[in-house]
């Protein structure tokens, strides 16, 4: 009988009371109360310091070290008032963590007194020990330093625990040369790209003043909650957040009843009060709701700048989990928790911002507006065309794995979705429907023939990885426990070498005497002709969107161990050069890095399904069948079918010779060419721990209820 018993837990859960909150206060009293935003930095630095320091956030002037100090000192008194006793540089290493290291405000001066201090220095830059973060070979061990420099444009904010709170200061990690280790240095860079390049692309379109461009990105978080309880008899949901055996339950998500059903009063507790602590930090959290699968939910805050809204993700998630504990919940941020029924996965909206132009991606209302949208559509088509392949590789882990390619997420084939307006537009364009349109000025650009453009496409795909949603796309492949950051570069830098593209091609026909409206065509239809393969507006789910994307010469990279190999081609390399996002030696340490935890990630995971199918299944399993065989040996009086017994016993011999597959398999030598190791685990470990798995989840139908060791699916997704 297993130590942790099932009905002690559901007796345990059955006591529950939603955890006790205090109502809710006023959203207009707390809203960024934890954070030292621009308007608190106003009412307390000198009016020329701060406008150094707003120049910085707003316009991405590089920082006067000399406000440092005067900064720092407020910024302290601030913290000290709200209860702080600690500051950190908060960081986002590649393992896509979140990573600190706290430091008191404490010095001794000489004569020997303990003084609060922290200064400018302080601020800007610190030198945790790098060398427990994994580099991919960017440092060589005996030069474990790096250090973290402080991100102006990202507010520093508290957080609280219940004896004390912390001041996390946004950093940048880098090495001691310089190189990127982290996951925030390459948005910023990609960032500025966008802001090159287009910046070029609109001076050509007749915008001279320079006006500063960056993207903005609202990420949807889906996630599970399921009970604390059932968690300390999983050790697979502990140690690696997803179920790595169980029967489905009876009931799964067929009737669609959960989707925006009403949400359990435990679950909206919960959420109310992460949404309060979301708040407090400035994050504009908007939307929640019930998901499709049972026990899955989704929370979206506002956009924001791409740069905020990556650190405000991690943040988000963070929150999740830290607060799930408090509520009693264990809160699932793996992409494929449960079998056989939805995976979580992260929507990223993203969109390019002008300060005095607003949203690019907006079709606008007059049709000048509209040629500049479509140039900036255009370009994006071109870009998920030639670089799909490189969307594909930066959502790969072993978690998204399970969930790409599925019949419920977006498959691991790259396409765009644009809606059948937009694309009839763009299929005018081909036909060279827009020829005519000359006209002298500017304003008139496709007056004739450009109709005007929804701003809200009626039909919503929901099966596209890149739809276009009336004024944003949204990248659909993320999973749900990654940082959105690796997509945002990876959006950033593709489209920026598009749109540079554009404005080259532009410069290249106005040069050789066209008419601005002509080269605008023209460079249009020369994208829809060479890559309008990209676009598919029907369901991606399809059996025949396969065969289809095969015709168009669409990549379709299956598993990660196709995936992340793409970062090592020249063209990756070269693009990310050309943008200045990611350097060479960056991207091969990113590949490195990402294949490791893809190795490390199954490799922690195969050790589990030995563990736990020798020490809890097999055991449960033969108790079982010899109290089975007893039991008929008492009854044979009564001829009873004893065909069970010879199912159960067939399982274990199953199940036996499947751990001896796996363990063989997991102890052979697979050193090498990491690109062999990480196809081996892709075929073979996987494939021995679905073997073991399978007779798992068979026996988990035969043996007697209260042998089972393990919570079953219909206890972990119904029992709340
Ligand atoms: P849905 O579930 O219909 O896709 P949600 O309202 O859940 O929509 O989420 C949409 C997300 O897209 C939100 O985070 C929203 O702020 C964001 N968004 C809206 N407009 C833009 C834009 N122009 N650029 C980037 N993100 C945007
Ligand atoms: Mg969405």
């Amino acid at each position: 009988m297993s130590i942790i018993n099932r009905r002690d837990i559901i007796k345990q859960i059955a006591a529950r009371s939603p955890v006790d909150v205090k109502p809710s206060p006023d959203i207009y009293d707390i809203w960024a109360a934890d954070v030292f935003d621009l308007e608190k930095m106003k009412n307390v630095l000198t009016k020329q310091i701060f406008s150094s320091l707003e120049k910085t956030i707003m316009l991405g002037t590089p920082l006067d070290a000399s406000v440092a100090d005067e900064v720092a000192a407020v910024m302290r008194n601030w913290a000290i008032s709200h209860g702080a006793k600690y500051y950190s540089h908060v960081f986002h290493p590649l393992t896509g963590a979140t990573a600190e290291k706290h430091d008191g405000f404490i010095a001794i001066n000489r004569s020997g007194k303990l003084v609060s201090e922290f200064s400018g220095k302080q601020l800007i830059q610190s030198e945790p020990d790098a060398s427990a973060f994994p580099n991919g070979g960017i440092r060589s061990t005996f030069e474990a330093r790096g250090y973290t420099a402080w991100d102006v444009t990202s507010p520093a904010y508290l957080m609280e625990t219940s004896n004390g709170a912390t001041l996390c200061i946004p950093t940048a990690f880098v090495s001691w040369t310089g190189s990127a280790l982290d996951k925030k240095t390459p948005l910023l860079r990609s960032n500025m790209a966008i802001n090159r390049t287009a910046s070029r692309l609109l001076k050509i379109l007749g915008h001279e003043e320079n006006t500063a461009i960056s993207t903005s990105a609202g990420p949807e978080q889906e996630y599970f909650l399921i009970d604390a309880a059932f968690a300390a008899a999983r050790p697979d949901l502990l140690l690696a957040g997803r179920t790595l055996f169980g029967k489905p339950s009876a009931k799964g998500q067929e009737f669609g009843d959960h989707y925006f059903g009403a949400i359990p009063e435990r679950v909206q507790i919960f959420m109310q009060d992460v949404e309060e602590k979301l708040y407090r930090l400035g994050i504009p959290a908007k939307t929640h709701h019930n998901e499709v699968a049972p026990g899955q939910f989704e929370i979206a805050p506002l956009y924001e700048n791409s740069n905020i809204a990556s650190d405000h993700q991690q943040l988000v998630m963070t929150t999740l989990k830290a607060y799930a504990k408090k509520h009693g919940f264990l809160c699932l941020l793996h992409e494929k928790p449960f079998k056989g029924i939805n995976g979580s996965g992260k929507h990223v909206n993203w969109s390019i911002r002008s300060a005095k132009l607003g949203n690019l991606l907006d079709p606008g209302d007059t049709p000048h507006a509209n040629m500049q949208f479509l140039l900036f559509c255009g370009a994006i088509i071109r870009g998920v065309h030639k670089y799909g392949n490189l969307l594909r590789a930066v959502v790969a882990s072993a978690g998204n794995d399970h969930r790409l390619g599925a019949n419920e997420a977006p498959p691991a084939i790259m396409s765009i979705y644009l809606g059948t307006q937009l694309t009839d537009v763009f299929e005018q364009i081909k036909a060279g429907a827009l020829k005519s349109c000359e006209k002298t000025s500017l304003m008139n650009i496709g007056v004739d023939t450009i109709p005007p453009l929804p701003k809200d496409p009626g039909d919503r795909n929901r099966t596209s990885p890149f739809a276009f949603t009336g004024n944003r796309f949204e990248f659909r492949a993320v999973g749900s426990s990654q940082s959105i950051s690796d997509s945002l570069v990876a959006i950033n830098t593709i489209a920026a070498d598009s749109i540079d593209w554009v404005a080259s091609k532009l410069e290249e026909y106005i040069e050789g005497g066209k008419k601005i409206e002509e080269a605008c065509t023209t460079v249009l239809k020369e994208i829809v002709d060479n890559h309008s393969a990209i676009i598919f507006n029907d369901n991606s789910y399809s059996e025949e969107w396969q065969k289809e994307a095969e015709k168009r010469g669409l990549p379709n990279l299956k598993t990660s161990a196709e995936a992340l190999p793409v970062l090592r081609k020249q063209e990756i390399i070269d693009l990310f050069e050309e943008q200045k996002t990611i350097t060479p030696i960056e991207l091969a340490a990113r590949f490195e890095i990402a294949s490791e935890q893809y190795i490390k990630t199954i490799d922690v995971e195969a050790k589990l399904v030995l563990d736990i199918a020798k020490t809890k299944i097999l055991p449960a399993s033969i108790a079982y069948l010899t109290e089975q065989v007893e039991s008929f040996e008492i009854l044979k009086g009564f001829s009873l079918n004893r065909s069970n017994i010879n199912i159960v016993a067939g399982l274990i011999k199953e199940l036996q010779n499947a751990i001896a597959g796996l363990k063989i398999n997991l102890h052979k030598n697979h050193e090498g060419d990491i690109e062999n190791q990480l196809k081996f685990y892709a075929k073979y470990v996987l494939f021995y721990m679905g073997e073991v798995r399978a007779a798992v989840d068979a026996l988990e139908s035969e043996v007697a209820d209260d042998y089972w060791p393990l919570p079953s699916y219909m206890e972990m997704l119904f029992i709340r």
